[in-house]
């Protein structure tokens, strides 16, 4: 290794939110060093803003986590920008293909990432097993609030209803409407 090649990877270890230049998928993308050494290759969507990286940081290293523990293969995730969106987003917040081991994520939160692991640790879309796979990731690998809210979105199935009862003896409050996090977000 040269000197000068040594020190540029100095500077990139130093810099982990550094855009570098890397074909994703057929295309050269700009993504930041950190979402390099991830155990899933990230692809953020046509058009993504980079200014959206710092929103899915904390999710796609809590995901590579949640991989490695849960024993999941992820092939690739997608991930979103929509800064300046007028109205609802016109797609679903997230979701999970069984054929490709892929994600698409829209919403950068944490209780969404987990609700698509549950899809990819079982089967039959929102039935009982599902409810059982987020409910278990929920409790594992959120805290306080976060958990508590996440938990409660489970109402919007009757299977998360359910295993809701089981857990807690009573019945689930009803989970508010979910909004689109991208609207009025200030890209900051
Ligand atoms: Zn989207
Ligand atoms: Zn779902």
């Amino acid at each position: 290794m040269s000197f000068n090649s040594e020190a540029r990877n100095c500077r990139v270890l130093a810099n982990p939110n550094k855009l570098v230049e890397l074909k994703i998928a057929g295309r050269y993308r700009m993504i930041p060093v950190w979402a390099t050494e991830l155990s899933f290759e990230v692809r953020p969507g046509q058009k993504f803003d980079a200014r959206a990286w710092k929103y899915w940081k904390p999710v796609l290293l809590l995901l590579n986590e949640v991989a490695k523990k849960e024993k999941l293969k992820i092939n690739w995730v997608r991930v979103h920008s929509h800064f300046g969106h007028k109205g609802d987003v016109p797609h679903a917040m997230g979701w999970w293909d069984h054929e490709i081991n892929a994600m698409f994520l829209c919403h950068f939160d944490k209780e969404t990432m987990l609700h698509e692991v549950g899809h990819a640790l079982s089967s039959g879309y929102h039935g009982d097993p599902w409810a059982k796979q987020a409910s278990r990731l929920y409790l594992k690998y959120l805290k306080g609030k976060e958990q508590k809210d996440a938990m409660i979105q489970l109402a919007h199935y009757l299977s998360g209803r359910r295993v809701y009862k089981t857990l807690y003896g009573e019945k689930a409050p009803r989970a508010p409407e979910i909004q689109s996090l991208w609207k009025g977000l200030d890209p900051g």
